[in-house]
């Protein structure tokens, strides 16, 4: 009986709005980027619903791009997640439904949950004028006075899509204003609250976001709780609360790119295809190792040339970030001289003493500042076993965003490989391997690593492009053939984990 009241309650603003006339899309809306999230609206009917009900100040930027959830194409806002039907008509995931978002406490914050026994008091969606009842509900359930205080709750809930949204053209039907308020929101299903911590916060559950009053400024307003659930399907950035309470939930670290479509565990997700569906738009920051005094490894010829890493490293980031930049992608670079990234030599890390630690986190800070969304660290190998040569890459399987880099790393391994393979250069893969493995048991290498004092925050490799220690290896890398290959090699692996 719960369930059906539930799902009772959950139809309700569906059937209420399907007596609404859709508006068609006026013209052919063209995509709409927002760099403050690197995601962009493209589909006409997600613009247009956009437009037409407060744009930023209802959703939020896009966080997600368009992907199949559940049979549906939607779209992931900071405030809500659109989902678009087969007509072509929008409406909004109730997402703090049981099924979706039960939640309760998120970053320190304790909402109501939802309360059944509230919720099957509302006007049944069959019985005669219903959209009169259910708005009526609404006024009597969601207060703008509740124990004295002036919450606001309805009168924020009304006011949510005003008339210019939906109305651009002037022509106002009143009537119909409130139906998209309740678009918007859903129906209450708590009564107000306080939050049992904090006595200045009264919250309201809806079925799509939570109305908090804040007594301390006196205003009301909705919380952003999507990104939440985009957060919980990555299973990344959670708060610790959250995350206890969402780690059995079906919808947990389901975005895994080493599984067919990005799911990762497909029979918990049926109908859902997660692919790149959290990747923003690409800003890609390639890094020359070493530089500098820092010379890397380096191999010295019988007739006294002598090849140095950081020159190698240097010469084939110029040339993938050329190749990237002639695709379209927005490349940057830590260096493009001979130098340290630290050129200053600044205590940067704040620890008291300049060195190597400070020139690996200016490389870190480049890719932070830059919101870089893929980072590669380009290397060649060097060791004192001088028997040792092949490519080898590398990724740290200890961070919240370790898959991505994982199968980053498979990418580039096997476009290098592929790539050395057709200048005639064969059984050389080491293949993909844990930074571990490089630097001993628990430990990482600095720059992809949580040891810095600010690490970086997007998924990345660490390429050893044959071993410079190594004879033949240095033979093939001396011929700059072998550079332009491994350049091309680096590009095409960023291109594929972008899909393109
Ligand atoms: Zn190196």
């Amino acid at each position: 009986m719960v369930w059906l009241r539930r799902w009772t309650v959950a139809m309700l603003a569906t059937v209420f709005l399907s007596t609404i006339p859709w508006p068609r899309p006026a013209h052919a809306a063209t995509s709409r980027f927002f760099p403050q999230t690197g995601f962009s609206i493209d589909d006409p009917h997600f613009i247009d619903f956009f437009d037409r009900r407060g744009g930023l100040r209802t959703f939020g930027y896009p966080v997600s791009r368009e992907f199949t959830f559940l049979g549906f194409p939607v779209q992931v806002f900071q405030r809500a997640v659109m989902q678009r039907y087969p007509d072509g008509h929008v409406q909004l995931l109730n997402l703090l439904d049981t099924g979706l978002f039960p939640y309760t406490q998120v970053n320190g914050a304790i909402f109501p949950g939802v309360d059944t026994q509230l919720t099957s008091t509302a006007p049944s969606v069959t019985s005669p004028g219903y959209s009169q009842a259910i708005l009526a509900w609404i006024r009597k359930i969601a207060p703008d006075r509740w124990n004295g205080i002036p919450v606001a709750f309805h009168q924020t809930f009304v006011s949510t899509v005003s008339p210019r949204d939906a109305y651009p053209s002037g022509k106002v039907n009143p009537a119909l204003l409130t139906g998209f308020d309740l678009e918007i929101w859903g129906v209450p299903t708590s009564r107000p609250a306080f939050d049992p911590h904090n006595s200045k916060f009264v919250y309201q559950r809806f079925q799509r976001g939570i109305l908090h009053y804040d007594k301390t400024t006196g205003t009301t307003q909705g919380i952003l709780l999507a990104d939440y659930f985009k957060d919980i399907l990555m299973g990344e950035n959670l708060p610790n609360d959250l995350l206890s309470e969402a780690r059995s939930s079906r919808f947990f670290g389901q975005y895994n790119p080493l599984k067919p479509g990005w799911v990762d565990r497909p029979n918990d997700l049926p109908n859902t295809d997660l692919t790149r569906a959290f990747e923003p738009s690409p800003i890609i920051v390639l890094d020359a190792g070493h530089g500098g005094k820092e010379i890397g490894a380096s191999y010295t010829f019988p007739d006294h040339t002598t090849l140095t890493e950081k020159d190698l490293n240097l010469a084939v980031t110029t040339r993938t970030a050329a190749i990237l930049r002639q695709a379209g992608f927005t490349v940057i670079q830590t260096r493009t001289t001979d130098s340290w990234v630290d050129a200053k030599m600044l205590d940067v890390d704040g620890d008291g003493k300049v060195d190597l630690a400070d020139d690996l986190q200016s490389r870190i800070d480049i890719a932070n500042n830059a919101h870089a969304t893929l980072f590669l660290s380009i290397h060649f190998n060097g060791d004192d076993n001088p028997n040792l040569r092949g490519t080898t890459v590398y990724y740290n399987n200890d961070r919240s965003f370790a898959r991505r880099s994982q199968y980053f790393a498979t990418l580039l391994d096997r476009e290098t490989v592929a790539a050395l393979r057709r200048l005639g250069y064969a059984d050389v893969d080491r293949g993909v391997q844990i930074d571990s493995q490089a630097v001993g048991t628990g430990n990482h290498f600095y720059l992809l690593g949580l040891h810095p004092k600010r690490p970086s925050q997007m998924p990345a490799a660490l390429v050893e492009g044959l071993f410079l220690t190594n004879p033949s290896d240095a033979q093939v890398l001396r011929n700059p053939l072998t550079l332009d290959a491994l350049a091309g090699a680096y590009a095409r692996a960023i291109e594929a984990y972008y899909g393109r």
